[in-house]
């Protein structure tokens, strides 16, 4: 199997990078996702990948940079022929959100706009998705693959649950952290990972500055906590992702982040940073994600 990062950013729209998204593509071609940021979507085109293809979709947690494009994707796999319901798993207000959108939702004229057409109402399944909202522990299982989660910490639980993930599938074992402060959970979930796929949304100045600003969550893994659990669970090789714009130089980015981030230190030179934090614990293989990167696996 093979990873393709999506979109490897967080939740501003940045011009070097899509929001959150992972897609999982099996020997066989089924394909799974894993969150489904804004460019998510158009990235999966890019990289030569169907909306069609997707068999289910793990939105790790209701924030908008991991479930942005699913109308998209949907309507996508509606347009283009899908003759079956996108199966989607994740927490508590799942259903709520996916049965806002189409029929009577949000997109309901697009919907009945397009289902006047004969051949859209022949797979109409495609915009009425197999909800599962889960709890930790077990929570899919086909033929191919096997995928468990566990709460991990990031917002307020009775706000949203937020999930980290462990795949299963070809004899090779995945992890997806979601987004999260260093928590047990997620140490468990990657543990003897072939590759665990972690946030890095911000690095250390970056926590230190949000922690007092009053903006936003600093409910994020640091680098050099970041390393550590990577060395604590054994895994194999680290991917980060999940990267806050601290390297941004666009102007816009820039002047929106004023009260977001320490914006004297933003620039391509932070990344390096990022890496000797990460280098402190953990010394295996370590990539540091971008848009459109294939991982094998
Ligand atoms: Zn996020």
């Amino acid at each position: 199997m093979y990873v393709t990062m999506l979109g490897t950013g967080a939740a501003f729209a940045d011009p070097d990078r899509a929001q959150s998204g992972i897609l999982v593509t099996l020997d066989n071609g089924v394909r799974y996702m894993f969150d489904c940021g804004a460019g998510t979507v158009r990235n999966m085109v890019a990289a030569n990948a169907s909306p069609v293809d997707v068999k289910a979709v793990f939105l790790t947690h209701l924030h908008h940079d991991h479930i942005c494009d699913f109308p998209l994707f949907a309507i996508t796999g509606w347009m283009w022929d899908r003759d079956n319901p996108p199966i989607v798993l994740g927490p508590k207000g799942t259903k709520h959100f996916c049965d806002s959108l189409f029929e009577g939702g949000a997109f309901d004229s697009d919907f009945r706009a397009r289902s006047a057409y004969p051949l859209r109402q022949g797979n109409l399944e495609a915009v009425r998705p197999d909800i599962r909202e889960v709890s930790p522990g077990l929570v899919y299982e086909d033929e191919d693959v096997k995928i468990w989660c566990d709460y991990v910490e990031h917002i307020p639980r009775e706000i949203s649950e937020c999930f980290g993930i462990r795949f299963e599938a070809e004899g090779k074992v995945l992890a997806f952290s979601g987004d999260t402060s260093p928590c047990a959970a997620m140490v468990e979930l990657a543990r003897d990972a072939d590759v665990l796929f972690h946030e890095c949304t911000f690095p250390e100045a970056f926590v230190e500055f949000r922690k007092k600003s009053g903006v936003g969550t600093f409910a994020h893994t640091p680098p050099s906590e970041l390393g550590k659990i990577a060395r604590d669970a054994g895994v194999k090789s680290l991917v980060a992702t999940h990267f806050g714009h601290f390297e941004s130089t666009n102007p816009v980015i820039l002047k929106a982040a004023e009260h977001h981030l320490p914006t004297d230190l933003m620039g391509p030179d932070m990344m390096h940073d990022v890496v000797k934090d990460i280098r402190i614990a953990y010394d295996g293989p370590l990539r540091m994600a971008y848009d459109l990167m294939r991982v094998e696996v």
